[in-house]
């Protein structure tokens, strides 16, 4: 059965190691190229944007897809929104496989906001010292906000996307842990927390740190994904492909 994984996150490349495993199934991983350097993966990989809905109707048929699983990051809405309606298109079944949002504890400080924008003023008016954990492509909005100073994280050279006097990028790749969160916070002085509620481990530790820190944490909420079967883990994932098999073999296809 030839699968179509979208990927990404840890989950695509958890999901893609177990399927490369498997002598039954004939996976792809597609990646957009946002990073220049991805981690390798044991799974033939295609990188690149597919062309909108049509692109990637195109290409299923193309490469007979018998069914996808979209793995790709929370905020990554518009592939998602992409792949429903391509796969809804050629009747592919299309599996979301999304971790769980992370939730506020007792002792966190959190200031839920619903986009990158509503982050900024989020973050007062006085100057702050802010650690931006939210991506290279999401810094724009933060430039209405000169009198922060800020640490920004990015896996990519962040170029001029925060033309701003005081900001200093720290290049790294999760996961973190929260001992070493903690030392940076503490460090660097950071005052606040920008964060996507990106849910899963691999970048939980920011959020933990903070809050044995007691800073403030501002967490944009996620964009809407289109209503598709789900499931939360590799596990349950793997479970929906062997169903898939099954009615596969039913078909006799
Ligand atoms: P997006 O806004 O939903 O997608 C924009 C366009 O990028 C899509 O229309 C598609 O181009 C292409 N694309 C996205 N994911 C793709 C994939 N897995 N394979 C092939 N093409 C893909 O996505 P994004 O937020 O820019 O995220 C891009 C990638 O980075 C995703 O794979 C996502 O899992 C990963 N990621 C995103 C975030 C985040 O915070 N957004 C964080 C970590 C990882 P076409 O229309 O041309 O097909």
């Amino acid at each position: 059965m030839r699968i179509l994984v979208l990927g990404g996150t840890a989950e695509a490349s958890a999901l893609a190691a177990a399927l490369a495993r498997r002598a039954d199934i004939d996976a792809i991983l597609s990646l957009a190229g946002r990073t220049s350097n991805p981690r390798p993966s044991p799974l033939p990989t295609r990188i690149g944007g597919f062309g909108g809905i049509e692109g990637l109707a195109r290409w299923l048929a193309e490469q007979r897809i018998a069914a996808a699983v979209d793995a790709t990051h929370p905020f990554a809405a518009t592939m998602s929104g992409n792949a429903a309606a391509a796969c809804a298109r050629l009747g592919v079944p299309l599996l979301g496989l999304r971790r769980p949002p992370w939730r506020a504890e007792p002792d966190d400080h959190w200031i839920e906001v619903a986009t990158m924008a509503e982050a900024v003023p989020a973050l007062g008016t006085s100057p702050r010292h802010v650690f931006l954990t939210v991506g290279r492509l999401e810094l724009a909005p933060f430039a209405t906000a000169p009198q922060h100073s800020y640490l920004v994280r990015s896996i990519e050279p962040i170029g001029d996307a925060l033309p701003l006097p005081r900001v200093t990028e720290l290049r790294a790749r999760g996961p973190f842990d929260e001992a070493a969160e903690r030392a940076l916070l503490e460090r660097e002085h950071i005052e606040a927390v920008v964060t996507k509620n990106s849910g899963g481990s691999a970048t939980y530790a920011k959020i933990a740190a903070a809050r044995a820190l007691g800073l403030p944490v501002i967490v944009v909420a996620r964009p809407k994904k289109p209503a598709v079967a789900e499931v939360a883990n590799v596990a349950a994932a793997l479970a929906w492909i062997a169903g898939q098999q099954r009615a596969l073999m039913l078909r006799g296809v």
